[in-house]
């Protein structure tokens, strides 16, 4: 009935066409991202008042997840929009060149301080490794490269150092101005591109919270660096994200599946949360279905544990958006079927540091050894829920919330379904309950007969002080 994986999707210009960001908030999509790479901020600002309409028209949690550009280095732009590089030839990357002038000799570079990261035999890699340059030489403003693999070039493709190793502080001053802005629109989360350790999480975490945020922050892990140090990232974050393309690009593409493997348990094994994101559904980016290879993916990133797969082109540019978010939700529910999903070792052995977080996860124990229909948790801050969907299973957790932050922040948790809902003042403890199963009942949740686990605090609407777990069965 409820599907536990959740779908982030990217908007963009496609979301503005043919009313398809009401198409996607149907199909099922759970969490969408504003792509500061792209557009302005008048452009996401506006999309991100719409995604807010329609989460109060169909009464849906929709997370916004504001993604920093980070420093992505680029080329800059060609006289004619593009080159035809030739195996075998010649290319320079030209620091002082005019940012509009590149041709099939030479090209600018916006970051003007990468030849002092580079030395003879790098290999440098273009719009995600489509293009490759070997480094011959540095001589003052050039890099001079040799076309090890050809191809079509155009303006302002990414570059990435095969290996990693490139300085670029992870926040630019336009990823400080755009902190604002989504501070400014309230955004549940904000993706800190390019991590190279926690410091660079603490940084972004901090100036976020500056500008008045009151969201979490998502460690996107696409730099091999970041890998070295990523014990230290998953502490620091609440969320990472596998970011495939350039980490594919960093690493090899033959390393991503065993790092996605990793990454997800790790992030797991650490109470956190993981997307997964990158060419997903890529081919539906231009077809109304996806590849079987596309399918398989979804599904295997769901049995790897994911909390979210997300969309990128395939949503922000694509032709067809809801149909691809209509794809990913059937992939994830068939595949959440299989008994696998649903079970689970997770901290079997460890001991608790809380009494909320032993409430917790004694109360998932009990979800998944007893024939329960739902799990219903009472949360102020979402700790509890957060805690919970770290244990698989097949029973939904209902995270009921009086906080506004704390009902979209829970978005992109698997198995995590957040409902507003407040408590009168000074409500009975049995009242409680039964405003509850009342309420699950209206949703058509619950029946007469089932079992439904409650987790609470003794006083209501007081953060983190989930004390105590009811088993409760359903009557008239
Ligand atoms: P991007 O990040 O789409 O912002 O580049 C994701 C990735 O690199 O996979
Ligand atoms: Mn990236």
């Amino acid at each position: 009935m409820f599907r536990r994986t959740k779908i982030v999707a990217t908007l963009g210009p496609a979301c503005d066409r043919n009313d398809h960001l009401e198409k996607m908030v149907k199909a099922g999509v759970n969490v969408l991202r504003v792509n500061f790479s792209h557009g302005t901020s008048e452009e996401h600002i506006k999309r991100v008042k719409q995604v807010r309409e329609l989460s109060k028209k169909f009464n849906i949690p929709l997370g916004i997840l504001a993604d920093l550009q980070g420093p992505k280095i680029r080329i800059e732009c060609f006289e004619n929009g593009s080159v035809h590089l030739t195996e075998g030839e010649r290319f320079i990357l030209d620091a002082d060149y005019p940012s509009d002038k590149g041709n099939t000799e030479r090209v600018s570079i916006a970051y003007k301080a990468l030849m002092h990261d580079l030395k003879m035999g790098d290999t440098l890699l273009l719009d995600d490794g489509r293009i490759a340059l070997w480094v011959e030489k540095i001589e003052n403003s050039e890099i001079i490269c040799r076309v090890v693999i050809g191809g079509i070039l155009s303006d302002r493709k990414g570059i990435n150092l095969q290996g990693g190793g490139l300085s670029a502080p992870a926040l630019t001053e336009k990823d400080k101005t755009d902190i604002v802005t989504a501070a400014g629109f309230n955004a549940d989360y904000i993706a800190v591109s390019f991590v190279k350790n926690a410091g660079d999480i603490h940084e972004a975490r901090q100036l976020f919270e500056k500008a008045g945020g009151s969201g979490a922050v998502v460690a996107k892990i696409e730099r091999s660096e970041a890998l070295d140090n990523i014990d230290e990232i998953i502490d620091a974050t609440d969320i990472i994200m596998v970011a495939r393309g350039d980490l594919g690009v960093e690493i090899g593409d033959a390393a991503l599946p065993p790092a996605q493997k990793r990454l997800i348990s790790q992030a797991i094994h650490k109470n956190k949360a993981v997307i997964t994101a990158t060419q997903m559904m890529e081919s539906m980016i231009e077809n109304p279905i996806p590849t079987r290879a596309e399918v398989f993916d979804v599904a295997n990133a769901v049995i790897d544990g994911t909390d979210a797969v997300m969309l990128s082109a395939e949503t922000a540019t694509g032709k067809f958006p809801d149909k691809t978010i209509a794809a990913m939700d059937r992939i994830c529910r068939e595949v959440e079927k299989r008994p696998q999903v649903k079970q689970s070792n997770h901290r079997i052995d460890s001991r608790f540091q809380r009494v909320d977080e032993a409430i917790a996860l004694g109360g998932m124990y009990i979800a998944n050894h007893l024939n329960v229909r739902a799990i219903v948790s009472l949360t102020h801050s979402g700790s509890t829920p957060i805690w919970m969907s770290r244990i698989s299973s097949g029973i939904p957790i209902f995270a009921l919330t009086p906080n506004q932050d704390t009902y979209t922040k829970l978005t992109p948790y698997r198995g995590v379904q957040p409902i507003m809902f407040t408590l009168p003042e000074r409500s009975q403890y049995g009242e409680v309950n039964r405003m509850i199963i009342e309420l699950l009942k209206e949703k058509n949740i619950v029946s007469n007969g089932d079992l439904v686990i409650l987790a609470k605090g003794d006083y209501q609407n007081i953060e983190d002080g989930t004390n105590a777990l009811k088993i409760v069965e359903v009557g008239d």
